[in-house]
């Protein structure tokens, strides 16, 4: 579990470090932080989807698990690109990825009227 503190919205009730002490801390004016990181242990997970739900700011944000690394892929695409992704094959079946840039042009001689 990944999670991300926003301290701008937080309201400094302390709840969060009542539910999970190990992983969140005060500071002097009463505002958590991540005492370990964005990383939570597996055995602090219960305590923070806890802090989580009664935050009563919505200051807690659950990442989800990291996504590792595809084998000469970027981290951020591991999502997409699975072999199943439908806009990752052509017509005829083959991978393909999607082109930035394409443009779809409607066919002008295609009848797209239904009153046939
Ligand atoms: S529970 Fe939410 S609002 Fe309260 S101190 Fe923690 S992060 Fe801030």
């Amino acid at each position: 579990m990944r999670i991300k503190l926003d301290r701008t919205v937080c309201d400094g009730f302390g709840t969060c470090v009542v539910h999970a002490p190990d992983v969140f801390s005060l500071d002097d004016w009463g505002y958590p932080s991540l005492a370990a990181g964005n990383d939570i242990a597996a055995a602090d997970e219960a305590g923070v989807r806890r802090a989580l739900l009664d935050c009563p700011a919505h200051a807690i944000v659950d990442l989800g698990d990291p996504v590792p690394m595809p084998a000469g892929g970027e981290p951020g695409m591991a999502r997409n690109l699975g072999p199943d992704a439908p806009w990752t094959k052509a017509a005829n079946g083959a991978a393909a990825l999607p082109r930035l840039g394409s443009v779809l042009v409607r066919d002008p001689t295609a009848d797209t009227d239904d009153d046939s």
